[in-house]
């Protein structure tokens, strides 16, 4: 049933609206076609929170909205959408168009999860195609706003705003629940689980940054349903757990995966967090936790934040031992973290795109670190000459608060590393 809600209402507060957000909306009316903000961006800006992105959903398909703007690329097979650029280099700015889709609707999923042979011939007249366990693998079918509205996952991401009324569109009681501060599944969520398992993360994620209550029948399923995470793509995974870790919330999703008893076995990246805490590591754990307040800091300050930099810190110790071993049996340094690196990737993390680039980022901060125990020659310039130092240095400093390098060695090569001619040579003399 679909509610509008009036800016005197919802009070959201205008400035909060991105500007270019407001002028893709402008033209997609302009040009006959609905259009609304849509999604986190409403959920945010109800909450008072600047949003990090904007997306528009609208009737209009992707060729028709990529007709109208002169920077707009089509992309995503599984999903597609378009993304509309502004600006260039850094400062530039994407906003997501994604064209009303229909709903399969519960019933069907069920039904697929039940009987396979029948729905999927009947699934294939609406280019629908859903796996055993009922999980939609293909989700290009247009339809009206109030079923793109339940295809959504919680009824505070389901909200669509007008920038040109004020009006905030909801059919699932968003803003209620918004006022409730509750992470309500739409529909049935059992099913819901099925169609998409990532929504099991997706709750935790949005639990420990809003700080939400997850409301009892939404929560019920989750422990039984984290099996189902299996049948997720690696990659798609992947990303989701780097999501999970670059929220601003690392520490408080890691308690909450823990609360929801989702902690073992959905993420082998986060077995080796969850094992050094619970081990024999004290000072292994205490080296993961700053590197989560790290990140949490970095993502507050509005600071970019690279996976590679916090997977290094999560991998660390496994990668060390594992390498350490392949020295003991006559490797040369670097075969022998090569070889480990790959070892731990195969155990913790998979075979994800992007892989090979990822480890040779992480790679490279941890060859570093043997390097900075040398202090003589001409190996310091050439290291703090090194495009990823900066990388390579934190990771050298969050070691040395731990005491796993004495201080002084970051101390060194911080004042090192900003010290002009004189400083360094200084440097270099007291080193000796
Ligand atoms: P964030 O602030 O973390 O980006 P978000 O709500 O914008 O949060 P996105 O992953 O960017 O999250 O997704 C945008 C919107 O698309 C969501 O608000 C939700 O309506 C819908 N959505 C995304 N993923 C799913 C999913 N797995 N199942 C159902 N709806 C989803
Ligand atoms: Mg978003």
């Amino acid at each position: 049933k679909r509610v509008d809600v009036p800016q005197s209402e919802h009070g959201i507060d205008v400035a909060l609206v991105d500007e270019r957000a407001i002028k893709v909306v402008k033209t997609l009316q302009d040009a006959g076609y609905e259009a609304y903000i849509v999604g986190g961006a409403v959920r945010d800006m109800l909450l008072g929170l600047r949003p990090k992105d904007f997306d528009v959903a609208t009737n209009a398909t992707p060729e028709q909205v990529k007709g109208l703007f002169r920077r707009a690329f089509i992309i995503g097979r599984r999903f597609r959408i378009v993304h509309v650029v502004y600006g260039r280099g850094r400062e530039h700015e994407v906003i997501e168009v994604s064209t009303f889709r229909a709903y399969l609707d519960a019933m069907d999923a069920e039904q697929v999860a039940g009987n396979e042979k029948t729905s999927k011939k009947e699934l294939a007249d609406k280019s629908h195609v859903v796996d055993a366990s009922g999980r939609v693998l293909r989700d290009n079918v247009w339809g009206p706003q109030d079923q793109d509205a339940a295809r959504r996952d919680f009824t505070i991401n389901a909200m669509y705003y007008d920038p040109s009324t004020g009006v905030v569109v909801d059919y699932h009681g968003g803003i209620k629940d918004a006022k409730k501060r509750l992470l309500r599944m739409i529909g049935v969520p059992d099913v819901r689980y099925r169609e998409d398992p990532v929504r099991i993360i997706r709750v935790v994620r949005f639990a420990a940054k809003l700080g939400f209550e997850i409301e009892p029948k939404t929560r019920e399923p989750l422990q039984a349903m984290a099996k189902l995470l299996a049948n997720v793509p690696q990659s798609r995974l992947f990303d989701e757990m780097i999501k999970l870790l670059q929220t601003g919330h690392a520490r408080a999703s890691l308690d909450e995966l823990r609360k929801q008893g989702l902690d073992r076995g959905v993420f082998p990246v986060l077995d080796a967090v969850f094992d050094s805490s619970r081990q024999h590591h004290p000072d292994r754990a205490r080296f993961i936790d700053l590197a989560l307040a790290d990140t949490d800091r970095r993502v507050g300050e509005d600071k970019p934040v690279a996976p590679s930099f916090l997977l290094a810190c999560l991998l660390w110790h496994d990668v060390l031992d594992q390498w350490k071993r392949n020295l003991a049996q006559g490797e040369h340094t670097f075969p022998a973290l090569q070889q480990a690196t790959d070892a731990v990737f195969d155990a913790r993390i998979g075979d994800i795109s992007g892989r090979g680039k990822l480890a040779a980022d992480m790679r490279e901060i941890w060859t570093m670190q043997p390097r900075f125990e040398r202090r003589i020659g001409s190996a310091p310039l050439s290291l703090v000459e090194q495009p990823r130092f900066r990388a390579g240095f934190d990771f050298l400093r969050l070691r040395a608060q731990v005491g796993e390098v004495d201080a002084e060695l970051a101390d060194w090569w911080e004042g090192f590393s900003l010290g002009d001619h004189h400083e360094r040579r200084h440097l270099m003399e007291v080193a000796r």
